[in-house]
Order: C-alpha cells, then structure tokens, then sequence
C-alpha cells in the first residue's frame, strides 16, 4: 500500500513514460511510473531512427532512460501490471496486478500497443530477425535485398512506392483474396509480382527468412519480409476510464496528450499511427509539459 499522492501516475515505461517522467521529474513532480515491461519491440536486437541512439538494443534504452531519470528523485518506480482504475481529477486510484494501491492527481497512459498473436505459420520465428513491419525502422539493414511484403489492405497502394525506396526487388504476399479494387491491384502489378495464395508456411535459418510458401506451391525466396501487424492498444485501461478511442483503435487526444476525461493524458504508439520511439519520446514530452502546466495552474 503506498499513501503518496503522486502528482502523476504514468502507466506504461516505453519511450513515451519514460520521457514524460524525465520531464516531470526535472520539473520537480512526484511522479510514479507504472510498467510491467512487456515493450513490443522486445522481439528486435537493435532500434534505430533515434538520433544519438541509432542501434541500441531496447533494453539498452530502458536501462539507460532510468539511469538517467534517476538524477531526479521525485520519479520513482513500480514493476506491476496496473489493473483498474477509479476516480477523478485530482484523485485517481490506481490498484496493481500485486496488490499496490496508488493514488495521483492526473493521469498519463503511455501502454503502447501490442500484437495480436501472430498467425502465419513460421513468421513469430522471424519477427524481428528478419520479419519487419516499419521499413524506416529496419529499412535500411535490407536494402536491396529480395523482400516479401506482407499485406492485403488498400494500403499496400502507398506502402509499395514506399518500399522501392530501400529495395527494387519486392514480392507482394496478400495471404487470401486481397481489398484492392481493380485499379489499385492493377497498378501494384505493373511494378511487382502479388500472389493471393495463402501463406502456407515460412521458411528459415536462425532467424533469416529464406522462402515464403504459399498454399498453391509457389515458393518465393526472399531475406527479408515486411507485413501488416494486427495491433490492439497494450491495455482496456483507457477505454475503461472512458477515453475515446478512434475507428484506428487510438486514444483521442489533443496537441498536448490530453483526453476526453479530465486530468488523463495520453501519448505514444497509442495515440499515434507513425509508430517510431523518437516520436513516442516527443509526444510524451509534450503531454509531460501540458501535465505540468495544469498542475501549477491549479496550485496557484
Ligand atoms: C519489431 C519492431 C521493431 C521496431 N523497431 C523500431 C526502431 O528500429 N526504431 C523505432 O523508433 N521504433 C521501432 N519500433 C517501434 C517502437 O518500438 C515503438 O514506437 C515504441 O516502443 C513506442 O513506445 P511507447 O512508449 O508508446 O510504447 P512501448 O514501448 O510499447 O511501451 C509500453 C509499455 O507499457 C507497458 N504496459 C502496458 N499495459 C500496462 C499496464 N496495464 N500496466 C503497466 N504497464 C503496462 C508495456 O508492458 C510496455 O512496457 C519497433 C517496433 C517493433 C514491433
């Protein structure tokens, strides 16, 4: 049982907690960060795209983010699933998977997103290795290798002129009847093969994907692949406190991290659709600042 009231309680310690708890911190907040560590980019040795931490491995990251909020002893942590949560404004009560009871005047969400079990068979193998789903992520370590993309949805229409940016070389795999109209499936043909067959398995060695069979017998050989993840938020949380949640499956929220509910913010992949840690890290920044303009202006 822990009787502080928090100026803030952050769920969720990926980049977007993380940063907001530096930021609160420096901002001299009693601030409790609530995570039970399970990041959706746990299945990759390296993250890049993040100035001055191009390749760090993720837990790489985590380690040195407390370490260096650590300077700050108003933010202080909790390994623990947070699993319900009452409450207002000015007094929300937090109860935890081990029996913690925390209780902080706002709220910030920050449980990112997280994978939908994955259900071709062979590809949780690779996830990671060398089955990708952000090409700015893990882009640049395939280029010009021969890829499979991964994908039946309309937006395989900009995701295809994305891809020849790193490779020339691409196969697209819709894994069952595409939702392409005519015109789109005929323009992604002018540029790349697109096979219908289902995925009956992937093929690979340690990690690296050497070829994707499909049901019909065709074998594409290719080093890499890039699909569509099947994503839902990394909690019910927000919705149980009554976040609106978009059509995409995201918080709603404003410029600053802030939500429908009063006192909750949120920030990260799931506020977000461009999933990158620099921008999870950039956000929860902001929603840290709007926190703690709100905090002060109510105290004044
Ligand atoms: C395979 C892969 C590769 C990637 N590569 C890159 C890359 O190279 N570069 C890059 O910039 N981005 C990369 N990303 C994206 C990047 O991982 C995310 O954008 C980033 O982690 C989002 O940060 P976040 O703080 O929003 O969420 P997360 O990092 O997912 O953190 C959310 C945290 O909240 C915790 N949590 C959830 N619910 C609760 C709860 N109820 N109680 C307590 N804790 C909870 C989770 O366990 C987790 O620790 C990659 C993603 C994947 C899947």
């Amino acid at each position: 049982m822990n009787k502080q009231l928090y100026d803030v309680a952050i769920v969720g310690g990926g980049p977007a907690g993380l940063n907001a708890a530096l930021v609160l911190g420096r901002a001299r907040k009693n601030v409790v960060v609530i995570d039970e560590g399970r990041p959706r980019n746990a299945v990759t040795r390296e993250a890049h795209g993040f100035i001055t931490r191009d390749g760090i491995s993720p837990s790489d990251f985590r380690r040195i983010a407390k370490e260096e909020i650590s300077a700050y002893p108003s933010v202080s942590f909790v390994e623990d699933t947070a699993e319900s949560i009452t409450g207002s404004n000015g007094h929300f009560q937090i109860s935890t998977e081990q029996g913690h009871a925390i209780t902080s005047k706002k709220l910030l969400f920050a449980v990112g997103m997280k994978d939908r079990p994955l259900d071709i068979p062979g590809l949780a193998e690779v996830y990671g290795r060398s089955a990708f789903v952000c090409p700015y992520c893990d882009g640049w370590e395939l280029r010009d290798e021969p890829l499979v993309i991964i994908n039946k949805g309309p937006e395989l229409v900009h995701f295809a002129p994305l891809i020849s940016g790193w490779t020339d070389r691409f196969t697209f795999c819709t894994n069952g009847p595409d939702e392409l109209t005519d015109t789109e499936r005929e323009a992604i043909r002018q540029k790349a093969p697109i096979f219908e067959s289902p995925i009956r398995h992937i093929d690979s060695k340690d990690g690296i994907v050497r070829e994707v069979i499909l049901e019909d017998g065709t074998t594409i050989p290719c080093r890499g692949i890039f699909f569509k993840p099947d994503l839902v938020m990394g909690s019910d949380l927000p919705r149980a406190v009554g976040c609106h949640i978009s059509e995409t499956g995201n918080v709603v929220v404003d410029t600053y991290g802030k939500t429908n509910v009063p006192g909750v913010y949120s920030a990260g992949d799931m506020t977000s659709r461009l999933h990158q840690s620099i921008v999870a890290a950039s956000n929860g920044a902001v929603a840290a600042a709007a926190m703690n303009n709100e905090l002060n202006a109510e105290a004044w």
